[in-house]
């Protein structure tokens, strides 16, 4: 039921953002509540939490906005690999390949977490966030 509870918070907060709600984008917050890892446009529709029939056309349209409310966060660069995950879920920094596109959650703490603390007394910003992503070749490419 938590994760039924976060799709509803998620849906809210699209309405807050002005979104319609329709039964695709339940589906695409569905799949990425439930994704252990961050997830590509092709992967959401594969999803057996993805019930219903939606061209990729509109997962593309649904995603592109869901990032631009800043309710989804893009990881890795090409925008054929580019993978996606919710903002709200814990903080993970990314390792991606800089050849096949595969992304993997960086498997330690966060080395810059300190110093959001700084920045924001020195800069007087609020809210300090940061997104880390590292590039390299994975063990399949090498
Ligand atoms: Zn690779
Ligand atoms: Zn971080």
């Amino acid at each position: 039921m938590a994760k039924d509870n976060t799709t509803e918070s998620l849906l809210r907060q699209c309405a807050d953002a002005g979104m319609r709600r329709t039964a695709a984008l339940e589906a695409c917050l569905r799949v990425l509540v439930e994704a252990p890892q961050p997830v590509t446009l092709q992967d959401i529709p594969k999803s057996p939490a993805f019930k219903v029939n939606a061209d990729p056309a509109t997962i593309y349209r649904l995603i592109q906005r869901l990032e631009e409310r800043r309710i989804v966060r893009r990881i890795g660069f090409h925008s054929r690999a580019a993978h996606y995950c919710l903002r709200q879920q814990h903080h993970h920094d990314y390792l991606v390949c800089r050849d096949c596109g595969t992304v993997e959650v960086l498997d330690i703490a966060c080395p810059v977490a300190h110093l959001e603390k700084q920045i924001s007394t020195e800069s007087g910003f609020a809210d300090i966030d940061h997104e880390l992503e590292f590039y390299g070749r994975c063990a399949a490419c090498q």
